[in-house]
């Protein structure tokens, strides 16, 4: 039996790893050079609560049953998690009764620990939070996580358990006989499959309407400053203004790797692959950022960047068998908390594949085997936040790889950049290595570690420098050599010469 994956974001490589617990061979497709290259790798990289959304729609339920899992994945994936605590603030009297509400529905949905806090209170927990604050409604199970790594860490394992990965691979059509879906036509030649599930993000409406399912996406960008980590523990909690229509308004929060993060925004776009940032919308971030904490430092921001949300009119999830064609699962308008949803989402579509199979007279059986965790790769900036530093020498003097410093503002070594490039899933990037890494995330931006990263690319991969590319695609990062171009430059100076 046979089953393709379209799509290595979160929501793809989560249940790639989870339908790898059974004797059937799984195809992962992403059409780009990484896994996390989509809605995955650019959000706010918060774990809900789970006070939000109602628990009868499917983001809320979703959501509520992921959050708990959340500590023994992230120790089983490798994945940097923490449960820093997120607080809604109020600044008007009537935001109580509102904030009273949410804890209410969040109480409904079972979530523990809920506190409406005061003033006094609430400038206890956060110095740094506007003085006019009145109330919060405080979480102590809300998290912070590291996206990427978290697909990453999904995806590492689904090929530890035998999953195959194929990158640069777009899926360009449907096989459908009789009425059913029998496989997927790529710019890599056709794959036949028993069941074809579409985890396509942006793009699952497309991939949905190949079999005359009719949903419509429309992608709300959301823009990002990240700070240095020196401005990292300007607030320690998730801070949210009270919520909007449309969103859940512009935060403040520290990232797990403690840089601090400000935004989203959310602007309604027509391009799906408009991931540009705005000058009017950064400037709208840090207008909201500001009214939450009002001495956000604007010198303190290394970089912008932007992400945008598969959003559907009905604003909730769609996990359902297509209406149209048999063997096809669609996963559409999987927006906020999509994230924090994974691991449940994964488990509720494991779910519907056992049962597709079993009213197909076909069961799964679990793998004895299954690999549960992933091997701990070295990373410098880990002993750092455990103050464990004196242990690295041991790894430098087993391998003087990781005594080489290539990243000078977020600490990485060499060994840890030719890690990432053997991982299972390999970088074969920059961006895929700053993602495994951080090389090239810090104050400098690449700066210094940019061609040194591309070298070290370069002979790992054993490909010419020139063909190394930030991101895939047209994105190479050498023009030419120097030594080239001044020939070319001679030659050219020759050339009038001559003709004069
Ligand atoms: C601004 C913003 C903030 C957010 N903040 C949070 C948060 O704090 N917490 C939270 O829980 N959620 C958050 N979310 C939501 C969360 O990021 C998403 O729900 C989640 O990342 C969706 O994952 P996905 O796998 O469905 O989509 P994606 O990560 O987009 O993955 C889909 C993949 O499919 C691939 N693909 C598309 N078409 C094809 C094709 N034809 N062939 C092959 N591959 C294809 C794409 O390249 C992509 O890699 C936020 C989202 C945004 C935009």
């Amino acid at each position: 039996m046979q089953i393709i994956i379209i799509g290595a974001g979160v929501i793809g490589s989560a249940i790639a790893r989870e339908l790898s617990r059974y004797n059937i061979d799984i195809i992962l497709i992403e059409k780009e050079p990484d896994v996390a290259d989509g809605t995955s790798k650019a959000n706010s990289g918060i774990i809900h609560a789970g006070y939000n959304a109602d628990a009868n729609t499917l983001k809320g339920s979703m959501n509520v049953k992921s959050n708990p899992i959340y500590d023994q994945l992230c120790e089983d994936l490798k994945v940097p998690f923490k449960r820093n605590g997120s607080l809604v603030v109020g600044f008007k009297d009537e935001d109580l009764k509102k904030l009273k509400a949410k804890k209410s529905n969040g109480e409904k949905n079972g979530i523990k620990g809920l506190e409406i806090l005061n003033r006094e209170e609430l400038l206890a927990k956060e110095p740094n939070i506007n003085k006019n604050a009145k109330y919060a409604l405080y979480a102590p199970s809300a998290g912070i996580i590291s996206p990427y790594e978290l697909t990453i860490g999904y995806a590492d394992n689904a090929v530890r358990n035998g999953v195959e990965v194929l990158l640069n691979t777009k899926v360009t059509d449907l096989i459908i006989e009789n009425d059913k879906v029998k496989g997927v036509v790529t710019n890599r030649g056709n794959f036949n499959a028993d069941l074809v599930i579409n985890s396509a993000g942006l793009y699952s409406d497309k991939i949905a309407k190949m079999a005359g399912d009719n949903f419509e996406i429309t992608p709300r960008k959301g823009e990002y400053h990240l700070f240095d980590k020196v401005h990292g523990d300007l607030v320690s909690n998730t801070l949210f203004p009270m919520p909007t229509e449309k969103s859940k308004g512009i935060l403040v929060l520290p990232t797990v790797h403690g840089n601090l993060l400000i935004g989203p925004n959310a602007n309604t776009i027509d391009d799906k692959d408009d991931f540009s940032t705005t000058s009017d919308g950064l400037e709208e971030v840090f207008r909201g950022a500001k009214k939450l904490v009002p001495n956000v430092p604007q010198d303190g921001i290394i970089t912008s960047f932007s992400g945008l949300r598969a959003s559907l009119p009905s604003n909730d999830f769609h996990i359902d068998f297509s209406k149209n064609k048999k063997a096809l699962i669609n996963l559409v308008g999987i927006q906020s908390p999509g994230l924090s949803s994974a691991p449940a989402i994964a488990d509720k579509v494991a779910e519907m594949v056992n049962h597709y199979f079993k009213i197909n007279n076909k069961k799964l059986k679990l793998k004895d085997d299954f690999i549960e965790t992933n091997p701990s790769y070295p990373h410098y900036h880990r002993y750092e936040e455990e103050n464990e530093v004196e242990k690295w020498q041991q790894i430098v003097d087993e391998n003087e790889d990781y005594g080489e410093v290539i990243c000078r503002c977020e600490h990485v070594s060499k060994g840890e950049i030719i890690d990432a490039i053997h991982r299972p899933i390999p970088a074969t990037t920059v961006d895929a290595i700053k993602r495994r890494t951080r090389a090239s995330s810090g104050r400098c931006q690449a700066g210094f570690c940019g061609p040194r990263i591309l070298n070290i690319l370069s002979n790992q991969l054993d490909i010419d420098p020139l063909e190394v590319t930030k991101k895939g695609k047209d994105s190479k990062i050498l023009k030419a050599k120097s030594k080239e171009l001044i020939l070319k430059k001679i030659k050219e100076e020759n050339n009038v010469g001559d003709k004069k």
